[in-house]
Parts: structure tokens; C-alpha cells; sequence
């Protein structure tokens, strides 16, 4: 396809739902847990790799724009879903496709996005299990043990109790496209310049269409520098 096709092929709409998330730099996390437990990067291979994750799916368009990048331009992401969001459903039979070719992971992002920190250890458990539920009855897809703690935020107590309902892989990020709330195509390019390397596992966020507007142009960037995308699952090999 060529770069003309893709740009016209992605004549995409530019309603955007924002909604504000606080991102943390990678590493600004309560000091309380270990932090060799938490994922913030991929090992490295003999490929350049790095794992573009993306969250939320506060806007349907996003989500679906997304999902058609994956195949469009032969990307890999891991999707982290909170389980109460709408969009996920509306796009049910597209991500059946692609789970079941490999292309993209579903991670657990809780229920509705709660600050698990803020819970008790039934709360959190809650969470984790309501979002795992959802996840394996809408796709029989079993998300574990990946999940991503809203907002970045994460302590011991949060572990341990994630463990305890097999989500034993906490995962954080090393680089953001600081898109889950207003930004610019040329905000989101910019730390798309700094963090697409060899090794990173970025955070992106399907909550706006700033970032699927110009979705060639990252996908350029990718190829320019000779990088492959992969999941979470591939990229740790369980
Ligand atoms: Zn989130």
C-alpha cells in the first residue's frame, strides 16, 4: 500500500472523547515494592524490538483505529482494557481476528480504571477478577498474568494482591506518548522520535484520535528504523 493509500485509507474522523490520566515518569512509583517485579522494558534479541502498548479505549474511534492499523501496517500492540468501557464490545469480532492470528495481547487494566492503591486487598482482587471475566467471556482469551495498574500507580500491597488472582506480571513503561489526555500530533511525534528503540515498552492511549490522525507517520517511523513491534507475550516468551 502505498503512503498515499494508507493516508487516504485512514481519512479518519477527528472526534475525540479526552479524559485526563495522570501518567508517571517511567521509575516515579511508590518506593514501598521491589522493583524487579514490575515490568518497565523488553529483553533484548538479535531483532530490534520494542512493545507498543495501548490503553484505555475511551474512544470507540481510536480503539477501532488501532485495530486497523495492526493490520494495515502488520503492527503488534498489547491493549490494556478496563472491562467497563463500551468500546471493546463494539469492536468484538475485529479483536477475535487478530487475537487469534498473534497480532495483538489483551492485558488487564481493572474493572473501571481504579486506583488500586486505593483499595483493599478485596478491592483489588475485585478489579483484576471483574476485568479477567469480562475479558475470557467476550473472547475466551485468558489475560493473564499481564496487567497494568491504572494511572501508574502500584505498591506492595497491590502486588501481592494481583499474585494472589495470577496476575503476577505487573507492567509499567519506559516511554510515553503523553496522548491519554489533550496533546498535539507533533507533542505525540516527538516522544514517538525519543522513545520508538530498540528494547522500550511504550505507553500509548486509544482515547483521542490525535495520535491515529497522522498513524502513518509513526508507522514510517517504525519501518525507518528497522524496528519490529511485539506483544508482551512475545517479547517474554509466556
Ligand atoms: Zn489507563
Amino acid at each position: 500500500m502505498s503512503e498515499f493509500d494508507r493516508r487516504a485509507f485512514l481519512g479518519l474522523s477527528a472526534a475525540a472523547l479526552v479524559l485526563p490520566e495522570l501518567i508517571l515518569p517511567a521509575g516515579v512509583v511508590d518506593s514501598a515494592f521491589a522493583a524487579n517485579q514490575v515490568v518497565y522494558s523488553i529483553p533484548k534479541t538479535k531483532t530490534k524490538r520494542f512493545a507498543w502498548t495501548v490503553d484505555d479505549g475511551f474512544s470507540s474511534t481510536a480503539l477501532g483505529n488501532y485495530l486497523k492499523f495492526a493490520h494495515v501496517f502488520d503492527l503488534k500492540f498489547t491493549f490494556f482494557m478496563p472491562s467497563a468501557y463500551a468500546p471493546w464490545y463494539q469492536h468484538k469480532s475485529q479483536i477475535k481476528d487478530l487475537l487469534q492470528r498473534g497480532q495483538i495481547q489483551i492485558g488487564n487494566h481493572t474493572h473501571n480504571h481504579a486506583d488500586l492503591t486505593r483499595l483493599n486487598t478485596a478491592g483489588i482482587k475485585k478489579q483484576l477478577t471483574e476485568c479477567h471475566n469480562r475479558i475470557e467471556d467476550t473472547w475466551s482469551y485468558n489475560a493473564k498474568p499481564y496487567f497494568r495498574p491504572p494511572f501508574g500507580r502500584i505498591n506492595q500491597k497491590v502486588i501481592e494482591a494481583a499474585a494472589e488472582v495470577g496476575y503476577t506480571t505487573p507492567v509499567l513503561w519506559y516511554g510515553t506518548l503523553a496522548d491519554s489526555g489533550p496533546t498535539s500530533f507533533y507533542g505525540i511525534f516527538s516522544k514517538a522520535q525519543k522513545y520508538f528503540q530498540d528494547g522500550r515498552l511504550i505507553i500509548d492511549h486509544a482515547n483521542n484520535t490525535i495520535a491515529s490522525s497522522q498513524f502513518w507517520r509513526l508507522a514510517q517511523l517504525v519501518e525507518k528504523r528497522n524496528l519490529q513491534t511485539v506483544t508482551l507475550r512475545e517479547a517474554f516468551g509466556r
